[in-house]
């Protein structure tokens, strides 16, 4: 299949979008970026790579960190991680308190900021240098060496983090958290700080579309088992309260961050990665969302099963 071709389809066909959407500006640091960037990348299980756009440039994964500190927690405590966070969808935006409160300070899933700072907690109390073990762990997967934290987002989302403080108080109050909260929230933020490119992202991934295995040496990150387990939470839970939304238009598990980047996977097929940094009412990527939409429907690609192509293509 071409997909530089379809790419640029896409592209085309997106060029006069006119709901692009706003870019972050509850973290100062994120109000920065240029909402005209789109980028889309694809590795396939063959190894081959293609790119449309901006696709070298770094931007704030911020979200999107979170499925894989989940996938390093899950490693290291095994099913344990679902006595303390749980696996379903949360209906409710990605910083919501109320549920919380409800569930008695067991996030409903690792997904939304409570259940990615218990994820938190948990590497904090299991690695010896969580920052140092962590970034390590996502080079491996990435290939590349000098992906980093950002420290002035990290900074920066620290000095409004009221929301994600509200949040950990609560689970520590209800025997949630083990480790000092401030400890513990200074390392998720610096999570959400990581900076990747569109090409970096969907490299990342690409192990969740091979049962778990590093494409870059064949390293087992996961079994099969655990793998459908983190893809399943993806499907379910990775777009905030616009996940059946995204299944819905998509079919893939895939992951979004309001830095507006999107990675999605196609088991035994390939990872795809967009970046456009407007985002919808949800929190989304608005633009991201549209090109993957268009994307799954030309190639026929999504868990549910093909669909045929029609004289028309319809997205709606
Ligand atoms: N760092 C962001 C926060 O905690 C992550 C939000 C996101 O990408 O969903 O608010």
């Amino acid at each position: 299949m071409n997909y530089k071709e379809i790419f640029e389809q896409i592209s085309d066909e997106l060029k006069d979008f006119d709901q692009i959407g706003q870019v972050a500006t509850y973290i100062p640091a994120l109000a920065k970026a240029n909402p005209n960037k789109f980028g889309m990348y694809l590795v396939t299980e063959e190894g081959h790579e293609y790119d449309h756009g901006d696709v070298e440039e770094n931007f704030s994964i911020q979200s999107i960190s979170k499925v894989l500190s989940l996938v390093y927690a899950f490693k290291l405590v095994g099913t344990d991680l679902w006595r303390r966070v749980g696996v379903e969808p949360s209906g409710s935006p990605f910083n919501s308190l109320v549920q919380l409160e409800y569930e008695q300070g067991i996030p409903r899933n690792p997904l939304i900021n409570a259940g990615a700072i218990v994820v938190c907690d948990i590497l904090v109390s299991q690695l010896d240098n969580p920052y140092q073990d962590f970034i390590q762990f996502v080079r491996d997967l990435s290939g590349n060496p000098s992906i980093d934290y950002c420290k002035e987002t990290a900074q920066s989302e620290k000095e409004c983090g009221f929301k994600n403080n509200a949040h950990i108080n609560l689970m520590k109050s209800y025997g949630n958290i083990d480790n000092d909260v401030e400890e513990v929230l200074d390392f998720y933020f610096h999570l959400c700080s990581i900076e990747m490119s569109c090409k970096d992202l969907a490299q990342t991934f690409m192990f969740l579309a091979r049962s778990g295995k590093n494409p870059l040496n064949n390293d087992k990150v996961l079994t099969a088992r655990e793998t459908k387990r983190i893809n399943a939470i993806m499907l379910l839970c990775g777009f905030y309260d616009e996940a059946g939304e995204f299944a819905f238009k998509v079919g893939l598990p895939g992951k979004s961050g309001v830095g507006g980047g999107i990675v999605a996977i196609y088991p035994d097929q390939y990872s795809v990665a967009v970046w456009s940094p407007g985002l919808n009412s949800k929190g989304n990527s608005s633009k991201g969302i549209k090109a993957l939409e268009i994307f799954t429907t030309i190639t026929q690609s999504n868990v549910f099963g093909p669909s045929p192509i029609f004289d028309e293509l319809e997205y709606e």
